[in-house]
Formats: C-alpha cells, structure tokens, sequence
C-alpha cells in the first residue's frame, strides 16, 4: 500500500483522505502538517482504506483495461502497461517486443517472474513445513492455481505471480499440505491452518483474482 500514498500540501484548513478509482490513496493536507499526524491519520483510517481499496481492485479487475492489457496486477499491485516504440513497459521493466506479439512477449516475461518468485516460495515453504515435494513446476491450467499428485509433483499456476504474497503463499502451503492428506478433510484444512490461519479470507481474495485466469 505505501508506494501507493500520495500527500498533497495545500492551504486548506483539514485533513482529507481520498482514494481515486485506480487505488491511488490521496491525502490533502494543510501547509504545515507534520508526517507525525499524516501518519496516525492513516493509521485512524486503516480499517477504512483497506477494505476500500479491497472494492477497487474488485471492480478494476473485472475492468476491460485488464482484459485488453492496458493495466496488469504483479504481486497484487496494479501497473499500467505502456506500449511505446518497441518496448513495453511494466513499472520498471521495459521489454523489447521483438518479433512476438505484445501479449506473448508479457506472458513469456510473467512466466520468468513466476519461476524466480512462486517456485521460490515453493521451497521456502517446503523447508518451514518441513514437507518434502518431488518436482515443481508451473503451469498455465485455467481454472486451477495449483495441483498435487501421488508422486508429490506441484504444479502452481505461473499467473500466481500477479496475486499478492498471502495468495502465493495460500496455495504452495496447501498443496503441501496435500502430500500430507491427500484430500480436504476437516485434518487437512487443520494442517493448511497451522501455516494460514486466515485461511477462509485468502480463499475469498483468490476469487477475486479469477479474472486473471482468463488472461494470457
Ligand atoms: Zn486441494
């Protein structure tokens, strides 16, 4: 949230928070502010601006800009995709298009991240859990995030990587989990909740990224 927080002086008399409908969290504030009351004026706010922003990211995912590839989640944060020249560029990355299309060029880029992020917390998680697995691997399923099979292979869905950590991390503790209790017993999910106890509130949150399994 904080590289999201934008504070703008002015000679107003009170505080304000505003969030636009990209997320952006917008605090007006008058001339002589300290940062101290910035801060505890967040803080007040909390409750407020994350379920607020928590409905933004709602209905900006079901927006057509992300459909058309115009705005893109990485780890749950939302970044404009710029197409200019031969390059796109996504925060502060910049790809050469090449040959390829635009969009397989931001698959190709968002699989390399997956691999680098998600398979990492793979194995950090494997090593907390102390649950060994046999392969991870990616995969670019539709409509699952992750699988476990008899042989203890993990396959994680590469678009993972534009959830935020707690969902990453949701679904590698839950597929260890499955080498354990290979189904969704009341003892698995008492497993899953050891490493997740707000468990029930990733799983609402992964809905809400659904839409990107639509994508690529
Ligand atoms: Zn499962």
């Amino acid at each position: 949230m904080q590289n999201n927080i934008f504070i703008k002086y002015s000679r107003r008399r009170t505080l304000a928070i505003k969030i636009d409908c990209t997320g952006k969290v917008i605090v007006y504030c008058p001339l002589n502010t300290s940062k101290k009351r910035i801060l505890e004026l967040l803080n007040d706010k909390k409750q407020w601006i994350v379920s607020h922003l928590k409905k933004i990211n709602t209905q900006n995912s079901k927006s057509k800009q992300f459909f058309e590839y115009q705005k893109i989640s990485i780890l749950g944060n939302i970044y404009d995709v710029i197409y200019k020249d031969n390059k796109i560029v996504i925060g502060e990355t910049s790809l050469s298009t090449s040959c390829k299309n635009n969009v397989q060029t931001i698959k190709k880029w968002l699989v390399k991240q997956a691999r680098e992020i998600v398979l990492t917390r793979l194995k950090h998680w494997s090593n907390v859990m102390k649950i060994a697995f046999n392969r991870g691997e990616l995969t670019s399923a539709r409509k699952k995030w992750g699988s476990c099979d008899n042989k203890h292979d993990i396959r994680l869905n590469f678009r993972l990587v534009m959830l935020p950590y707690s969902c990453i991390d949701y679904v590698c503790i839950h597929e260890l989990s499955h080498i354990l209790q290979m189904n969704h017993s009341k003892k698995f999910w008492e497993y899953v909740s050891k490493y997740v106890p707000n468990y029930k509130d990733i799983k609402k949150i992964l809905k809400d990224y659904s839409y990107t399994l639509q994508l690529f």
